[in-house]
């Protein structure tokens, strides 16, 4: 499910597995349809093509934005991060010039065009003067003071067929993960404002957030498949088809998560962000899904940029931002305490992405895995990607189908909970955890850019 070929990069026969993993695989074969001539086929790589140096629909980064960073992080500091979270292949070092004032961005490996400058912080670097706060919490309210923002995952209602985020077995009710995850995150909302916080919301029914809609993005659907027409493998699609799909992935993918990214970052502004999902095991053809027998759960901290996502300026621009903005302690403190109640509460083992060379382990938690999705890299602050239990697993499967009943039920051998509370309750616990065991940090985050 997880490795995603080029051989397997045809719309016609995508599969219809979890949304990370899913909307992760689908990226990548859209970059490769979309993006850049030779790549891959050729067999090398494509950074110094320069037709489309941009990541589709994104915006042009603002470099300025990273001026209020200059002179605050050390040499060591932003090289220990860059091996550690966001660059553990190494495929950053190829743009960048450094020497003892700081460092430099190109566009290019060939370091011709560049893009930023960075200076040093000297020995005694300002960041290392932040402060950390000692106010001890309230134990009855340990999340006062805290913005959370809930961003439940995709838009469900009449898009989740297009989303290919859902599937019914029979006449069984059918799974719309869009409607699961705004389900369970209203029940989170009750846990988090019982403990103080405000919460904020991205979106909060089952309509889109941006006020673009596919057929707006034929156009840019169209520029994107004609970028390099020739030297493609032709999938299976045609060419109306295949041109659909993309509008409708630009839509539902890009373009709505730019706009949730927008409200979060110039609304909302909140203390951190919790996008919730469920998971799917790749669930066959969409007419005839099939259930498996396993469920494995992850939280995903920002960070592991591939060598093919870093030739795109919009990614070098957000790797720089969110390693200056610094947010990874704060995601990996929520990030293992929300693994810890799964692992305690749950049992279910945590996803193993071990040579996925898209994700990588964050030491703290066999939970918490570093990846670049769009929400973790567009929205600022700390944000905190939880995938819940595989909807297609059979237990699982049933425990939604017995839908958002009182008490507890005997699901798989086990009396439970209906699941959204249970997932509800797993998080929020974690989160609550986090903040009565943990002094708040005075994150850089909050150095927000006009
Ligand atoms: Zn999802």
């Amino acid at each position: 499910m997880e490795n995603w070929g080029l051989a397997q990069a045809t719309p016609a026969v995508l599969p219809a597995p979890h949304s990370a993993s899913l909307c992760m695989g689908m990226w990548r074969n859209w970059i490769f349809f979309c993006g850049i001539s030779g790549f891959a086929l050729s067999g090398g790589w494509a950074e110094e093509e320069k037709a489309f140096l941009y990541s589709p629909l994104a915006e042009a980064p603002e470099w300025r934005l990273l001026d209020s960073y200059q002179g605050m992080i050390q040499r060591e500091d932003f090289f220990a991060r860059c091996r550690s979270v966001f660059d553990p292949s190494g495929a950053l070092a190829k743009y960048l010039s450094v020497d003892d004032e700081g460092v430099r961005v190109f566009r290019d490996i060939a370091k011709t065009e560049l893009l930023y400058f960075l200076r040093w912080a000297g020995s005694k670097g300002q960041e290392g003067s932040r402060t950390v706060s000692f106010c001890l919490p309230d134990p009855e309210k340990p999340l006062r003071g805290q913005v959370i923002c809930l961003d439940p995952g995709h838009i469900g209602g009449d898009w989740a067929d297009i989303e290919e985020r859902t599937f019914r077995i029979g006449r069984d009710r059918p799974v719309v993960e869009g409607e699961l995850n705004l389900k369970t995150c209203k029940l989170l909302e009750k846990r988090f404002r019982d403990a103080g916080a405000k919460v904020v919301w991205t979106h909060d029914g089952f309509s889109p957030t941006t006020g673009l809609r596919p057929n707006d993005l034929y156009p840019e659907a169209i520029q994107y498949l004609l970028q390099d027409f020739g030297s493609r493998r032709l999938p299976r699609y045609s060419m109306n088809g295949l041109i659909r799909w993309n509008a409708e992935l630009l839509f539902y993918r890009s373009a709505e998560i730019q706009a949730r990214a927008r409200r979060v970052n110039e609304e909302l502004r909140p203390d951190f962000t919790i996008c919730l999902h469920y998971n799917a095991a790749p669930w066959g053809r969409p007419g005839r899904p099939s259930l498996t027998s396993v469920s494995r759960l992850v939280v995903f901290s920002h960070g592991a940029y591939t060598s093919s996502e870093l030739v795109y300026d919009d990614q070098k621009f957000h790797l720089l931002r969110k390693l200056l903005e610094n947010s990874t302690p704060e995601e990996l403190d929520l990030g293992a305490a929300i693994g810890e109640q799964f692992q305690k509460k749950w049992g279910f083992p945590p996803e193993n992405y071990g040579g996925s060379g898209y994700a990588s382990p964050s030491g703290m938690s066999p939970y918490v895995w570093h990846r670049n999705l769009i929400a973790n890299r567009l929205f600022r602050g700390p944000v905190i990607f939880v995938e819940g239990p595989y909807m297609n697993d059979r237990t699982t499967y049933a425990w939604i189908q017995a839908g958002e009943y009182e008490g507890t039920r005997n699901i798989g051998g086990r009396e439970r909970q209906n699941i959204f509370r249970e997932y509800a309750d797993r998080v929020a616990d974690g989160v609550l955890e986090r903040f009565r065991t943990l002094s708040s940090r005075s994150t850089a985050f909050t150095n927000y850019s006009p």
